[in-house]
């Protein structure tokens, strides 16, 4: 496996004419665990054996406001490349903070439309980072496809708009959430949680698993369905629930009943000094998330 932090390195990569082809890139902040990993199971399976998976490990300081956790961020790089290297990553990008950013930056990529709401609301900061983080590793690494997790579904949804509204040439693909075996959706984050904040976690997946149950029973009436998980959340006395929004699949606005398209359930809940993300997604015929 190849690792390269630096850029001019990283260009004469991207520059040589007999790289194998397809390359799909995994963008990742480090600190991973079996969701990250299978992203790149699923890049190496689109890959091909002719192809080239790639992976990209940067926390990008511009997706983190001043208050949030930038600086306590686990970082763990040793350990991150061997976990690549044993799931069959060919290169690893994984530049220092100095060399991605020019002090004097000032340039940066602003979606406006799906990003507004949701995590958009509680981070104003947080998708034009992602989205001009996610750009530049674009433009560097050139990836004929890209993975990432709906388990941050927005984010892929409005790195799906930068592509299309910015004609980026990468096909985005979507990779399922990985989950514990109590159902807590895995992220790095979850390092975070004290012990007795970590068992209560799990009722996240458990009050988007009962909202599929009702839904599945008939349920269409989006407050309701809503009521019933920031309920379920509340009953456990370490969370602090930040949003539960219950919103179009596709289009990310509200909506008060389930039509043709389904349901997004998404929410953001603190527990203590860590807030934790999840979603069910539910469309007909077809269920996913929790
Ligand atoms: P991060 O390192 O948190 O920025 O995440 C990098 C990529 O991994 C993103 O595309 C995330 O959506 C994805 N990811 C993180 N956690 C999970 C998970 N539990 N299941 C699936 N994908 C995930």
């Amino acid at each position: 496996m190849r690792v390269i932090s630096d850029l001019d390195e990283c260009r004469a990569w991207v520059g040589d004419r007999s790289a194998p082809r397809p390359r799909v890139l995994v963008p990742t902040m480090g600190a991973l665990h079996e969701g990250h990993l299978s992203l790149v199971d699923l890049a190496r399976e689109r890959a091909g054996d002719d192809g080239e998976v790639a992976a990209t490990i940067f926390v990008n300081p511009a997706q983190f406001a001043p208050h949030e956790d930038f600086d306590r961020y686990p970082r763990q790089l040793e350990t991150d490349l061997a976990m690549l290297e044993g799931r069959g990553c060919d290169v690893v990008f994984a530049p220092e903070r100095p060399a991605m950013y020019a002090p004097d930056a000032s340039v940066a990529v602003v979606e406006s439309g799906i990003g507004a709401g949701l995590e958009g609301a509680s981070r104003p900061q947080f998708f034009t980072g992602v989205c001009t983080i996610v750009a530049k590793l674009f433009n560097l690494t050139q990836p004929d496809a890209a993975v990432f997790g709906e388990k941050d579904y927005q984010q892929l949804a409005v790195i799906r708009r930068m592509v299309r509204d910015l004609d980026f040439p990468v096909e985005i693909i979507g990779a399922p959430i990985v989950r514990e075996t109590d159902g807590l959706a895995m992220s790095s984050r979850n390092a975070y949680l004290s012990d007795d904040e970590r068992a209560q976690a799990s009722v996240l997946s458990r009050a988007l698993g009962e909202a599929r149950e009702l839904i599945q029973q008939g349920q269409v009436d989006v407050l309701t369905l809503l009521g019933q998980v920031e309920q379920r959340i509340a009953s456990q006395p370490l969370s602090r629930i930040d949003y539960v929004a219950g919103v179009h699949p596709d289009t990310l606005e509200s909506i008060d009943a389930i039509g043709e398209d389904g349901l997004l359930i998404a929410l953001a809940v603190w527990f203590g000094k860590t807030r934790l993300i999840d979603n069910l997604c539910w469309r007909r015929n077809l269920a996913g998330g929790a």
